[in-house]
């Protein structure tokens, strides 16, 4: 889930169940709670900037967002995935690792 421009904090509150995983071409980064086992968000830097996507089966009110679109990725190449990122995800993102 994700809205554009939107700003989303990330705090990790439990460091050692965190880990960052990298995956497919490197370019976005999946933040694991190595706990639960769940991903709830997945950051990817662009020209400098942190843009940013939240896994909304973590999320504790899932209800009050609207349902989800199908999101074709299979065709997407390298560019479009950064197109995609860039104009669909959260674009001012902290990250912070208590
Ligand atoms: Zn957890």
């Amino acid at each position: 889930m994700s809205k554009q421009g939107a700003p989303l904090d990330i705090d990790v509150m439990v460091p050692e169940h965190y880990a960052v995983v990298h995956q497919g071409t490197g370019r976005v980064d999946f933040h694991h709670c190595t706990r639960c086992k769940q991903i709830p968000v997945a950051t990817s830097v662009i020209d400098h900037q942190y843009y940013a996507v939240v896994n909304v089966a973590c999320l504790h009110d899932r209800a009050v967002f609207a349902p989800p679109r199908p999101v074709d990725l299979t065709s997407a190449t390298m560019d479009e995935s950064i197109a995609r990122r860039r104009a669909n995800w959260c674009s001012q993102v902290t990250l912070r690792i208590r």
